[in-house]
């Protein structure tokens, strides 16, 4: 079997790396930090991303490289490629690290995108302010992730919100750049994790609905019981994406869902929080998937075993006991320190029917005082 190395080493390297072990591929994996929690799993190399020495032994130690973190500079990327196979390519990982180029391409695809506008000056962001409205979102262009990065203006704020945002995030505008988006109302949140191969084999999961709170990932539930046809459109949206970036390996597409419309949010070039609940809840996960198709292997079915529920544990992990004590409870502790606001594990929950599910998914809310993370999965569920 070929040898996997993994740029990054948090906790998406840790569950590729867990995957990839029945398959028989040793994986290394590359981080700037010790402590990298994917280094209780499989050998790391400690050293930065730019790290010319760190890459160097990294190369010699693998024959195909991946992602678990999508902000590599695109000089270490361009450096690796000459050395070892890398998947994704350099395009499509380019533009996924810039949300302006990334909803260009969707806008080009033909894929809805809320309104958005460059902005490389504090005018810029008064004029788009003016064109765009109240409420919207200013955001770093680059690096951004768990909602870092992101200041919203809202119409409470007046004539004061462009000024305010600019104080919040313009320092950045040089180093990351900067993209004001309008605010979408939206209804729902969804995504879609799909996986194309080398050959061009293109599957995804059940999409996935999504619950965030203050930016974060809460929870995540498929099926998202979504009418067909809209379905449909979404699956179609990331299978176009994937084959304009020629795209090799497991994504996520980001979709708001608002009065039957569907608006593209990002795009993340790697496995997905989203996608946890494949582990168990299909019979292949995205994990397993991404490792196949960048080595080159056949993928495996994307179906469904069920119904399937993920709760993120940020912050701290809570007592297991609870979700243990379900017919269909899986725990995940990615061996993080508790920190404030860190994603520090997660559950799922899987059962055969909606109802079943609904029954777990209250019975580990109350038990572990989650009432208001559980509490829009269950009215999705029971409505
Ligand atoms: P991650 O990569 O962890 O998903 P991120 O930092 O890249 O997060 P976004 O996905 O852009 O951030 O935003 C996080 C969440 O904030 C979204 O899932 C959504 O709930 C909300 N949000 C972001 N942009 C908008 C928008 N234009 N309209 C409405 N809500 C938004
Ligand atoms: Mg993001
Ligand atoms: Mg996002």
């Amino acid at each position: 079997m070929k040898r996997l190395g993994i740029l990054g080493g948090g906790q998406l390297a840790r569950m590729m790396a867990l995957a990839a072990a029945p398959l028989g591929v040793p994986v290394v994996a590359l981080d700037p930090s010790r402590e990298a929690c994917a280094g209780q799993v499989v050998p790391l190399v400690a050293g930065g991303y730019d790290d010319r020495a760190a890459l160097e032994e990294f190369a010699g130690r693998v024959d195909v490289a991946t992602f678990d973190f999508e902000n590599v500079p695109a000089g270490s990327g361009d450096w690796l490629r000459s050395h070892v196979e890398v998947h994704p390519g350099p395009g499509a990982l380019a533009t996924a690290q810039d949300r302006l180029s990334e909803k260009r391409l969707f806008r080009e695809l033909g894929i809805p995108v809320p309104a958005f506008a460059d902005i490389d000056c504090r005018d810029a962001l008064a004029r788009a302010v003016d064109e765009i409205g109240l409420p919207s979102i200013l955001k770093t262009r680059r690096l951004g992730y768990d909602g870092k990065g992101q200041f919203r203006l809202r119409p409470e704020m007046g004539a004061g919100a462009a000024e305010a945002a600019w104080d919040a995030l313009g320092a950045q505008v040089d180093r990351t750049g900067l993209i004001l988006e309008g605010f979408v109302p939206f209804d729902f949140e969804l995504s879609v994790v799909a996986v194309r191969s080398r050959d061009g084999d293109f599957r995804t999961w059940a999409p996935t609905r999504n619950w965030h709170v203050d930016g974060v990932l809460s929870a995540s539930l498929a099926p998202a019981g979504l009418d067909p046809e809209l379905e449909a459109r979404a699956i179609g949206h990331a299978r176009r994406l994937a084959e304009a970036l020629d795209y090799v390996g497991v994504f996520a597409l980001e979709l708001f869902c608002r009065d039957g419309e569907l608006l593209a949010n990002e795009m993340a070039p790697r496995v997905h929080n989203s996608g946890h609940w494949t582990i168990e809840g299909a019979e292949t996960s995205q994990f397993e998937n991404h490792v196949r198709a960048v080595l080159g292997l056949p993928l495996g079915s994307t179906a469904s075993l069920g119904h399937a529920c993920m709760l993120n544990w940020l912050g701290a992990m809570p007592d297991p006991a609870p979700v243990l004590a379900q017919p269909g409870g899986h725990w995940h502790d990615y061996g993080k320190s508790a920190r404030e606001g860190r994603k520090v594990g997660h559950a799922t929950l899987r059962a055969d029917s909606a109802g079943e599910l609904a029954s777990s998914l209250e019975a580990v809310g109350a038990a572990l005082d989650r009432h208001d993370q559980v509490a829009p999965v269950l009215e999705k569920l029971r409505g």
